[in-house]
């Protein structure tokens, strides 16, 4: 349902993404790994339409991305995105920061939308926490609420990036058990993330981004376990 083509983009006169081309289908999860600034989050954004991008094409249901079009609100309704910092309403409770999208984005009835978002946020373990304001919560718990919202938009797809990153080690797993679920459910899900247990065990591929280039792609065994390209391995032999 995601299809890049050739992409390519460029900061100013710097190009940072060469020529990249990948697809994800329906109820795929697709790790992308690679070191910092390999263009991960830049290809994530372009996705989702947060970025131009200078060459190729991105469509997400046949549909092409183009950030200069109407439809781009459309498409972020469509195509969610949790982020390393959680970026949650400061001032708004957890159930509000949830209802906010569909509410006044999508205009869904108000009264459906706080059921469906209480009930979302029972499902990622917040039940007990439905007023309480990011401030009163931990880190593991805000990047919850963060994944609550981005359901709460119906999405295709969700992009991930680094979403256990920023969190202490005792929280990762929390987040971690959220993401597996929606996996186990079909979500359709990109997942920029360091955390090698969680593609090897959860991802139908993997993909290696270095230095804006797609390296090498793969089932998570063979990438992570036999990787082929020696940038592949040597990343992986830094890391692991
Ligand atoms: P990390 O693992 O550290 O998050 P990344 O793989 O997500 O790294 P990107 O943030 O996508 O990497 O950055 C890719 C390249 O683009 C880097 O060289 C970065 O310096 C550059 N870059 C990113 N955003 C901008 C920007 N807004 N303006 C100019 N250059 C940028
Ligand atoms: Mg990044």
């Amino acid at each position: 349902i995601i299809e890049l083509r050739n992409i390519r983009k460029s900061f100013g006169t710097v190009e940072v993404i060469h020529d990249v081309s990948f697809s994800v289908e329906k109820g795929e999860v697709v790790c992308i790994i690679g070191p910092s600034g390999s263009g991960k989050s830049t290809l994530l954004r372009c996705i989702n339409g947060l970025e131009t991008y200078q060459g190729g094409s991105i469509a997400v249901h046949g549909q092409r991305v183009d950030t200069g079009s109407s439809a781009i609100r459309q498409l972020r309704t469509r195509v969610a995105m949790v982020f390393q910092r959680f970026n949650l309403f400061p001032h708004r409770t957890a159930l509000e920061n949830v209802a906010e999208g569909p509410i006044f984005v999508k205009k869904e009835p108000r009264e459906e939308v706080l059921k469906r978002s209480r009930d979302l946020l029972t499902r990622v373990g917040l039940g007990a926490k439905i007023d309480a304001y990011p401030a009163q919560l931990s880190g593991g718990q805000q990047q919850r609420v963060a994944i609550a919202r981005a359901l709460g938009m119906k999405p295709d797809a969700i992009l991930f990036d680094e979403p256990t990153s920023a969190l202490d080690p005792e929280l990762v797993g929390e987040v971690l058990a959220v993401m597996r679920s929606l996996a186990d459910e079909g979500m359709t899900m990109v997942v920029v993330t360091h955390e090698m247990g969680f593609a090897r065990e959860v991802a139908d591929r993997v993909l290696f981004l270095d230095g804006g280039v797609l390296v090498e792609e793969g089932p998570p065994d063979e990438v992570l376990s036999r990787p082929q390209n020696p940038r592949t391995q040597d990343f992986l032999r830094r890391i692991l």
